[in-house]
């Protein structure tokens, strides 16, 4: 039986959450052409941009009002309208994104009523400009990309005739993984409107003469026709669930939230949604790789089958992984994230019994805190981060790194872990962390450890 748990000490100690900025300029990171001012202290713009750096091995551009004491006394207006002002100018971006943070959110500066101000005083700019609220003291990174998907919900969408496009958001996940999910709806003839496309624009490639702006993203015209596709597919209920809800509730265009598609099971359901809201066949080459999948999982069974594993990282990943690991014969024993969202926890407790399992849901939690219940009830592998690689080292417990951010590790956010040749990844690369751990495979026979005297 599992239980759900939170953390009761008030300060975090190795946490998995990044600030909420972040999640809002990954998101514009998706739209062509778009920028992100971040209304705080210069701080508020570097951190996460290294860290997105670090992630994606791309640099990245994000402005900033560079608040100093005096405008944390006396406000940012100025600040905010010169930055505005700046970018327009010098870059003639497709649109503007102004996310606030904890400390422009909390002198309160009203971020709407600047912007508003400043359209009203230069009527020659001619794009548009969103801002997003993004308070780090109010959720986490998942937070502020789910902000910008409501916004945008809200702010771009115009009616028009059907496009016969299906609207798809795949959440906080890799370049890799978008790559994957558009492939996906190729193979069934299906095409996508992504919200937002960061596939490209965050894994692009070196072209001469450099482009103003990285190839790729989801184009401001794609945005307005959102509110013309056949249905509004949320791959993470909490990056987007509620933003496809606005796409039903005003525009009334069927509103469909699943798990994030990891694994056979909820990958089924993604292509099962996609075939229905389009009257598509599944087609041929999705049942081969399906195929393959299971195939992997039962190659892979002898050697996964009853290890215990820790798992940790966003609401969706998580969600998604402890299915994965069910379905590999795996045991999740803790599955951990940092959010406090109460219907994660109600979500995790169903899939849970449904499975059977008998696991720790830690929610509000640290790594710290993993790694204390990890020394008491041990466990043979983790999922997660690269912030786990602390216990991987302390503990030698291999950690096998999916997530954001793998900053110890090089190509990760190239690597698809949604579809089912994602789950073919999955097995292979956990299978493998497996038989590296335990020792000789000698004629299909797992060794606990090396005969003594071999070579
Ligand atoms: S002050 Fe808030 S918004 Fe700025 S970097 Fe820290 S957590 Fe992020």
């Amino acid at each position: 039986m599992s239980t759900v748990t939170k953390q009761k000490r008030a300060v975090a100690i190795n946490p998995t959450r990044s600030c909420a900025p972040i999640g809002a300029m990954l998101a514009t990171y998706g739209v062509h052409g778009a920028l992100t001012i971040n209304h705080g202290s210069q701080g508020c713009a570097t951190y996460p941009r290294h860290q997105m750096a670090r992630h994606f091995r791309e640099p990245i551009e994000v402005a900033t009002t560079s608040l100093t004491e005096k405008t944390t006394i006396y406000g940012g207006r100025d600040n905010l309208i010169a930055a505005m002002e700046n970018v327009y100018e010098r870059y003639h971006p497709t649109m503007i994104t102004v996310c606030s943070t904890c400390l422009s959110e909390t002198i309160g500066d009203d971020i709407t009523g600047i912007v508003d101000e400043f359209i009203e005083g230069h009527p020659d700019v001619d794009i548009p400009i969103i801002t997003v609220n993004t308070p780090s003291y109010i959720g986490t990174h998942i937070t502020g990309f789910d902000n910008f998907l409501k916004t945008v919900a809200v702010d771009f969408p115009v009616k028009d005739k059907p496009n016969g496009k299906v609207n798809i958001m795949p959440g906080w996940v890799n370049p890799g993984d978008i790559r994957e999910i558009e492939a996906m709806t190729r193979k069934m003839g299906i095409e996508g409107i992504f919200l937002t496309d960061y596939s490209d624009t965050l894994d692009g490639g070196i072209y001469r003469p450099k482009p103003q702006f990285p190839k790729g993203g989801t184009t401001i015209e794609e945005l307005r026709d959102s509110a013309n596709s056949l249905a509004t597919i949320a791959l993470q209920k909490h990056v987007g669930g509620e933003a496809a809800e606005i796409y039903e509730k005003q525009y009334g265009i069927p509103a469909y939230t699943l798990p994030m598609p990891i694994g056979i099971e909820n990958t089924d359901k993604f292509i099962k949604t996609l075939s229905k809201v389009t009257g598509r066949e599944i087609s041929e080459e999705l049942r081969d790789e399906r195929a393959r999948l299971l195939d992997a999982i039962i190659d892979a069974h002898m050697f996964l089958t009853s290890l215990k594993v820790a798992i940790f990282g966003d609401p969706d990943v998580v969600e998604g992984l402890v299915r994965l690991a069910a379905e590999i014969g795996l045991e999740p024993k803790f599955a951990l994230t940092s959010s406090d969202f109460k219907p994660w926890g109600e979500d995790m407790m169903k899939l849970s019994d449904e499975l059977g399992l008998d696991m720790e849901i830690m929610m509000k939690s640290d790594l710290h805190e993993l790694y204390k219940k990890i020394k008491e009830e041990p466990v043979d592998l983790i999922f997660g981060t690269s912030k786990g690689r602390f216990i991987e080292e302390d503990l030698d417990i291999p950690l096998i790194r999916m997530g954001f951010p793998i900053e110890d590790r090089f190509g990760y956010h190239r690597r698809a872990i949604v579809g089912y040749r994602g789950g073919i990844y999955l097995v292979d690369k956990i299978t493998n962390a497996v038989l590296a751990k335990k020792g000789l495979v000698v004629s299909n026979t797992l060794l606990e450890k090396p005969v003594e005297g071999a070579d």
